[in-house]
């Protein structure tokens, strides 16, 4: 018995890890270690130069930590076509394309319901809050406008999210959250598995749907009882650094920025007082949505002990304001750059918060974002480029090309832009005469049961319509989903991107593609400065960026994709990848 004890740990395999731990100073990461915590950032619209662009007025431990002590991907696109919020996240969380994930767009028509729809409304579930669902009297978000009910839930999501798979492979032990100011933003990431907060703008308060809770948890209740939001009341965004560090210094008051709801286009931008109009709104175009985020992400972390059990806990947070205060001012403004100097201190408040209370070292952090964004066309003509345009989607239904259409196939054709609009008030007679049943970029949805009534002949009228639409000034390329279903394509990389965009059941029947630097900025009265969604590198383009848990620092040229982080995690801590999951792991963050 003695002999066989001793033949047992002289063994190699038992000793050897023995005396490693013993050797290994008690602050290093132990290999092959589970972190306690993953830590997922998303900041919605950062383009991946704008760090480098804006480093002039990063300070210390928010992004420069990530940057100087992790693996940065300088070299990340994305390889679907229409790049807009719910199609990025949920490729960050699933590690796959809209074609398997499902999230085409922020707004399609749902063929059954035969009306659009937002992407993740779900009217088998409501909002917890009274007087929390979207205010269509004051919302700004257009998509948001297409909801039709106050529920949310993740059911339209289709493949399994990394967060899923953790739920999955420890047994239900490993706690699941996401929070964003956008309910999108928050529902993708914390998968179907996870519990998902977000911002409404109608109460002020962070709040979830009936599909996560029956109840806000105690905390919840207390944060929101505390109105943090109120604390911006009769407050300004202010710069944050001497305007001398900045490189927009000069640049303030451009005429071709957006004074949205009397936000102003100079510093400093007033909230004006709680219960305003449009208070909570413009608290969301500016730092502050950030910083709330950050607030009740903390107390999250706090409060549910994120971290400190034996199974690895995730918490996604997905910063909102970027993306806003791009759409408002322009990727190139001194609002733009102060948004990122003031992201960067949030980030560091966080990153220093997640070190006391878990540790760096036990936490694996990535943060990437959902698309990047373009430069608005009047920046462009300043420097001397003069293709860049907004594009009047009114114009699509004056033209004679269009009439063309109607003539030959003996139908009325009505806009798009109308439809959007009220696509509930048309008298049935009126939409069964409507060839264009909707078009919300980038899709155009044709009536499928006029079509059928008709005997008309589908693939035959897509066709026409694309040779149209082709003759529009700024429209690249019109793409009919009948020659997507036959591969009836060029072989290239543009078509290979809507291709990866198209589901069946979800996708319109043509893709429109803009040219470069041409863009919707009306959507039904709302004018933006830039609109991003297209599959030009300018909206691809994002940071990828691992650290924490012991990674060493490095900047890797290769061309990646944010497909590749979902399964570069689950590689990471062992579990298998998401359902849909097309990415390929990231060496550098698993040679460890
Ligand atoms: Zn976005």
């Amino acid at each position: 018995m003695i002999l066989k004890s001793f033949r047992y740990i002289e063994s190699k395999t038992i000793i050897l890890p023995v005396l490693l731990a013993l050797i290994a100073p008690v602050n290093s990461v132990v290999a092959g270690a589970q972190p306690k915590l993953v830590l997922q950032i998303t900041v919605d619209a950062l383009r991946g130069d704008l760090l480098n662009r804006y480093s002039k007025v990063l300070g210390e431990g928010g992004f420069r930590y990530l940057l100087d002590e992790g693996i940065y991907y300088n070299n990340a696109h994305y390889q679907h076509a229409n790049t807009e919020t719910i199609v990025g996240h949920t490729s960050l969380a699933t590690g796959t394309v809209p074609a398997a994930h499902g999230m085409v767009a922020n707004v399609w028509f749902d063929r059954e319901r035969n009306r659009l729809v937002y992407n993740i409304e779900d009217a088998n579930y409501h909002l917890l809050s009274a007087a929390a669902d979207v205010d269509k009297k004051t919302e700004i978000d257009p998509t948001q406008k297409a909801a039709k009910v106050d529920g949310r839930s993740p059911n339209n999501i289709i493949t399994s999210t990394l967060s899923d798979e953790m739920a999955v492979h420890f047994a239900g032990r490993s706690k699941i959250f996401a929070v964003s100011v956008k309910d999108r933003g928050a529902v993708s990431l914390a998968g179907h598995a996870g519990k998902a907060f977000w911002f409404s703008k109608a109460s002020g308060e962070f709040v979830t749907s009936n599909y996560y809770y029956e109840a806000y948890p105690e905390w919840v209740k207390n944060w929101n009882a505390r109105k943090p939001a109120e604390a911006y009341s009769g407050k300004s965004w202010a710069l944050l650094e001497k305007p001398a560090n900045y490189l927009f210094a000069d640049a303030d008051d451009l005429e071709y920025e957006t004074d949205l709801a009397g936000f102003g286009r100079t510093f400093p931008h007033a909230y004006g007082k709680t219960g305003d109009k449009y208070f909570t709104t413009k608290l969301t175009l500016s730092p502050a949505g950030d910083a709330l985020t950050l607030d009740f992400a903390r107390t999250l972390l706090d409060k549910e002990k994120l971290g400190q059990s034996d199974v690895p806990d995730y918490l996604a947070i997905s910063f909102s304001s970027t993306d806003y205060v791009g759409h408002i001012f322009g990727a190139s403004s001194l609002e733009s750059e102060d948004n990122i100097a003031q992201l960067d201190r949030t980030l560091a408040d966080l990153f220093s918060y997640v070190d006391k209370k878990v540790g760096l070292k036990n936490t694996l952090i990535v943060l990437s974002a959902d698309h990047g964004q373009p430069e608005v066309p009047g920046h462009l003509h300043e420097r001397g480029i003069a293709k860049a345009h907004h594009f009047d989607v009114e114009a699509l239904d004056k033209t004679s090309a269009i009439a063309a259409i109607k003539k030959q196939f003996g139908l009325e054709v009505s806009s798009g832009k109308k439809s959007d609009k009220k696509p509930d008030k048309t008298s049935d007679k009126a939409n069964k005469e409507k060839l264009i049943e909707a078009y919300f970029h980038p899709y155009i949805y044709l009536n499928h049961k006029l079509i059928n009534k008709k005997g008309l002949d589908q693939e035959a009228l897509e066709k026409t319509l694309v040779n149209e639409l082709l003759k529009f000034d700024g429209i690249a390329y019109a793409v009919s989903s009948a020659a997507l279903r036959t591969n009836d394509l060029p072989d290239n990389e543009m078509m290979r991107s809507i291709k990866r965009n198209y589901h069946p059941k979800r996708s319109g029947d043509i893709y429109v593609v803009f040219e470069p630097n041409v863009f919707i900025n009306d959507f039904d009265g709302l004018t933006v400065a830039s609109t991003h969604g297209s599959p030009w590198s300018y909206d691809t383009y994002v940071p990828v960026i691992f650290a924490g848990a012991g990674l060493s620092a490095e900047t890797v040229n290769r061309a990646i994709t944010p497909y590749d982080i979902a399964p570069t995690i689950a590689a990471y801590l062992k579990i298998k990848p998401p359902s849909g999951s097309i990415g390929t792991p990231l060496l550098e963050v698993l040679d460890r």
